[in-house]
């Protein structure tokens, strides 16, 4: 992606590492983290937010997720990037998120609405979220609490090695992805989604979660859309953004990690859905196309 010298968003926020002095702030209520998906990390939180919504539903403001395992293998955590490879990703971050930016305040004003930005914290092990503690093993999220999507900064490594999807274009996707989210909360999709979690038994809720996530791949897509428009795609991004929702699948992740698929289970996707969907958002570019909650077929 051409993303050199561009604009960068002046909604992101960079957090040292655990204790480094950013302690304390409100919790709000309310909100749990959307994670990108994907890896243990996943799996892990999948089983963090079934305990805090089995401890009393979305409002228990004060109840949050149980710290993510220590990383007793330290060292893997503390030789993340250099100084300059972190300042690097921040930057390229930055300039993705001003292009979200750009793109969904066009496509909202064309339909007379207000797109109301949202925030990135990049961080380094944990972070204090509006959603409650969060560890680099969740992966990247959206916090709708705070309006903010949170990235650990070891997270693009992570995309090469655990989820074979290197290259730029693949972390612009993820961000996007979680744009995508915040997107969602904006047009009131997420609140509904979420309400009927209280309503549904746990598979048939997990299925609308899927088409919720399939719809911010959609909306992941529709950004790539606008990137190929302004002339910022370069050769290779697309296949890029493609491996990367290939790779955050449910089914390639529970095999990984289970070493077989319960599709009861998935909360985000396959690999050929998320794939689909985001192929469907490059191709259209526009918020109609994207009504996966109204689509027989997934
Ligand atoms: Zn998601």
């Amino acid at each position: 992606m051409k993303w050199r010298g561009r604009r960068s968003s002046s909604n992101v926020n960079r957090r040292g590492s655990a204790g480094g002095g950013f302690g304390g702030g409100s919790r709000g209520g309310g909100g749990f983290p959307i994670p990108m998906g994907g890896g243990i990390g996943g799996i892990i939180i999948a089983l963090i937010l079934f305990f805090v919504f089995g401890g009393g539903g979305l409002g228990e403001g004060n109840q949050q997720p149980a710290p993510g395992p220590t990383h007793e293998n330290g060292t893997e955590y503390n030789q993340v990037q250099s100084q300059e490879e972190q300042d690097e990703l921040n930057e390229f971050l930055g300039v993705v998120l001003a292009d979200t930016e750009n793109y969904w305040h066009e496509i909202f004003n064309e339909r007379g609405m207000e797109y109301v930005e949202p925030s990135l914290t990049t961080y380094i092990d944990t972070v204090q979220s509006g959603c409650g503690l969060a560890s680099s093993q969740m992966g990247p999220f959206y916090c709708p609490a705070d309006e903010t999507i949170y990235i650990d900064v070891s997270f693009y490594r992570d995309l090469k090695n655990e989820y074979e999807a290197s290259g730029d274009f693949a972390l612009a996707y993820v961000l996007a992805h979680e744009v995508g989210h915040h997107v969602q909360k904006q047009l009131g999709i997420l609140d509904e989604v979420y309400g009927l979690q209280s309503q549904l038994p746990e598979a048939e809720f997990n299925q609308y979660m899927v088409r919720l996530e399939l719809q911010a791949d959609y909306l992941a897509g529709v950004f790539a859309h606008y990137t190929q428009k302004n002339g910022y795609l370069e050769q290779g991004d697309f296949q890029e953004a493609m491996n990367a929702a290939a790779g955050v699948g449910d089914d390639r992740i529970q095999e990984k990690a289970w070493g077989r698929v319960v599709p009861d289970k998935f909360t985000h996707g396959t690999s050929e859905q998320r794939m689909t969907w985001f192929e469907r958002g490059f191709e259209y570019g526009d918020l109609e196309n994207g009504d996966t909650f109204n689509v027989q077929n997934i």
